[in-house]
């Protein structure tokens, strides 16, 4: 049987004593609305670990104020037969009070990293994930946490975090779980209307495409910028693409040269539906 804890002092108690016990904790963070994406996170966790633990936490404060927080999906039933259904051992499911009391003023800021793709767009968004994934690693103590790829620079901004603060755990990236059109799973894709839903698809057949072009050497890096907004603007849906083009995975800036790991990233709207993804290309020598 799952068990659900609501309160931040249960899990610390109820994580403590399974560390005591030298049993290894897996920690899957989510805001709900699970899909296979969350799903196969968990079964990772659940295969690596002793014990895995789910939250469910529609974090506040990572959502800017003209965003969808108010209308974000709450299918808390639904979520919780699916963690169930795949053996989930903990469901953390806090109130938003015991996450912010009232006297609550403390943040975690990841510098520079923050401020590029994602960051100008959604502003005080990282430092929302990073103050509540740092006080969910407080409250859990897991030996391992697993983050989707299909956040990369969130991916990446919590790994710089959790080691700027000597934070105890193992991070583990994982793949992006894509849709068989290849549209990255999401809990946002269920605003598309349908025709938006088809017009999402150009996004992964952009990132495949681009990458192949990448590998078999047939475009230089200085293109890829233009040949990638050139295919999204092809579909007519797509109003607005805040950023597309190729960076360096571990600084985030935009790639004038090749490296031997390069970073293909996206974020646009489709309607009032803003959708990111993003695809990792590695090349094996950098003369293109
Ligand atoms: P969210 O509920 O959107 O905050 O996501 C919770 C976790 O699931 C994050 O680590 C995400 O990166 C991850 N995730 C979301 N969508 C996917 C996906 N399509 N494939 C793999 N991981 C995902």
């Amino acid at each position: 049987m799952m068990e659900i804890i609501r309160i931040p002092r249960i899990m610390q108690e109820t994580s403590r004593h399974y560390i005591t016990k030298s049993k290894k904790l897996g920690f899957v963070p989510t805001m709900g609305a699970l899909h296979e994406g969350h799903l196969s996170l968990v079964r990772r966790a659940k295969d690596e670990n002793d014990l895995v633990v789910v939250s469910i936490f529609l974090n506040p404060k990572q959502f800017g104020a003209n965003e969808d927080l108010s209308y974000y999906p709450k299918p808390i039933e639904s979520d919780i037969e699916k963690l169930q259904s795949i053996n989930t051992d903990i469901l953390f499911l806090p109130e938003t009070s015991f996450i912010y009391p009232t006297n609550f003023c403390t943040y975690i800021t990841v510098q520079n990293l923050s401020d590029k793709l994602c960051g100008p767009f959604r502003p005080g968004h990282f430092t929302g994930v990073t103050t509540v994934v740092c006080k969910l690693l407080n409250m859990v103590m897991p030996s391992r946490l697993y983050l989707g790829q299909k956040d990369y620079q969130q991916l990446l901004i919590i790994k710089r975090m959790v080691e700027d603060l000597n934070i105890p755990v193992e991070i583990i990236p994982c793949r992006t779980i894509r849709e068989k059109d290849g549209l990255a799973m999401s809990s946002r894709n269920s605003y598309l209307k349908s025709k938006e839903r088809l017009s999402a698809t150009v996004i992964y057949k952009t990132l495949s495409y681009l990458s192949n072009l990448i590998v078999e050497k047939k475009i230089p890096c200085h293109e890829v910028k233009g040949k990638m907004k050139e295919m999204l603007l092809n579909e007519p849906l797509i109003e607005e693409i805040q950023y597309a083009s190729i960076y360096d995975p571990e600084t985030l800036d935009e790639l004038d040269n090749y490296k031997k790991v390069n970073l293909l990233a996206v974020a646009l709207k489709i309607g009032n539906t803003r959708l990111i993804d993003n695809m990792i290309v590695e090349i094996n020598s950098v003369v293109v």
